[in-house]
């Protein structure tokens, strides 16, 4: 069984990452199995990583570790992922749904006539067989999954935090340190210039809390309320489809069929009405708040709490009250 683990930007386990570790070591058990994982990227603290794997029960780890993987390059990024493949020739490999891995999972499963399921949202194992849900036509069904015997190796990403992580015993993790040179495969691709958002924030897709805005927000300097309470809770902010196209929020924060899926463990929607295609993208959010002034708003059918008043008088006294009580600290994401 293979992992392949993407780091943090702090270069350290995500917290998605561990849950799908965590997983798949109680998974290799059962088919008695090992775990490996493969780390690719630029300065890799190998000893960090061994300590932080170990934790997570993994018996390997495979490491590229080079100047040239500092940039995202979906191809040489490949072309190392199937080399690790067609070494350690895996049934299983798992990952994060991110979006590196959304680029090299369908490649690796070209490459190796894989079969592939992306954005599972659970797993269960019968005797040596393995069943993967997924939810699709926008959160309306739940499908099972089984994979054709046939088709080796089985490659799956994972929603990020959908997956409750099972204890698992320690390990002393093998380190394996590959080298590489780009002069023995032609890569087709360049990465000119990396242009990075401004400010430290806190990923839609992992994280673990997330306010978001729709169209009642009304403008960008509106959306300063949800990002001071965010802060204060450690969540990231998102934005409905109709904030998006009226211009208030970048898409890089819409939500939905359309934008980001999102799994956090709690989703605060502040004037957003529920349409099916803004569920699409956060239905399997664990807990769901809605703030809205309209009670017949179809959110209040879908959420697990719901407060009927404008948002502009209820975010500022939830603000102030969880400042209260979680202190001056702000809670991380970590
Ligand atoms: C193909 C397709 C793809 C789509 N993809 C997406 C997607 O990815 N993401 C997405 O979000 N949508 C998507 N949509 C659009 C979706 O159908 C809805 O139009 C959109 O989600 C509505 O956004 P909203 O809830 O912010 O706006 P509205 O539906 O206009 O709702 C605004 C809500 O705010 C409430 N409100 C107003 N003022 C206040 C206040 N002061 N305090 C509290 N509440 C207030 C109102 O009662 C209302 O319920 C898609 C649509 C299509 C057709």
């Amino acid at each position: 069984m293979l992992v392949l683990v993407e780091l943090s930007e702090d270069k350290d386990l995500s917290k998605p990452a561990i849950q799908v570790l965590k997983t798949a070591r109680k998974i290799a058990d059962q088919i008695k199995s090992q775990l490996h994982t493969l780390l690719i990227g630029t300065d890799i603290d190998s000893k960090k990583m061994q300590d932080q794997l170990g934790l997570c029960g993994v018996d390997k780890v495979t490491i590229f570790s080079d100047k040239c993987l500092q940039s995202f390059n979906p191809d040489i990024y490949t072309r190392l992922f199937v080399k690790t493949i067609n070494q350690i020739k895996p049934d299983y490999i798992f990952g994060v749904n991110s979006l590196f891995n959304q680029d090299l999972f369908p490649a690796a499963s070209y490459h190796t006539g894989g079969g592939l399921v992306m954005d599972c949202t659970d797993i269960k194992i019968e005797g040596s067989t393995i069943t993967v849900a997924k939810s699709m036509y926008s959160n309306k069904i739940l499908s099972k999954i089984k994979f054709e015997e046939k088709h080796l190796p089985k490659l799956v990403t994972f929603r990020p935090n959908s997956l409750i992580p099972p204890e698992v015993q320690p390990k002393t993790t093998e380190l394996i340190t590959e080298t590489f040179n780009t002069n023995d495969f032609p890569v087709k691709q360049k990465v000119r210039e990396v242009v990075k958002s401004k400010g430290k924030e806190i990923s839609l897709t992992e994280a673990p809390v997330i306010i978001s805005g729709g169209r009642a927000m009304g403008n960008w300097d509106n959306y300063k309320i949800l990002f001071e309470t965010a802060e204060i809770i450690g969540a990231a902010v998102g934005a409905s489809r109709a904030a998006v196209d009226s211009g208030y929020a970048p898409h890089s924060m819409q939500v939905g069929q359309t934008g980001k899926t999102v799994s956090p463990q709690l989703y605060i929607a502040c004037g957003i009405s529920g349409a099916i295609q803004h569920f699409a993208g956060m239905g399997s959010s664990r807990v769901i708040v809605a703030i809205n002034k309209d009670p017949n708003a179809p959110i209040f059918k879908k959420c697990d709490y719901g407060i009927v008043d404008d948002l502009f008088k209820v975010v500022p006294v939830l603000k102030e009250e969880l400042k209260r009580l979680l202190g001056k600290q702000a809670v991380t994401s970590k």
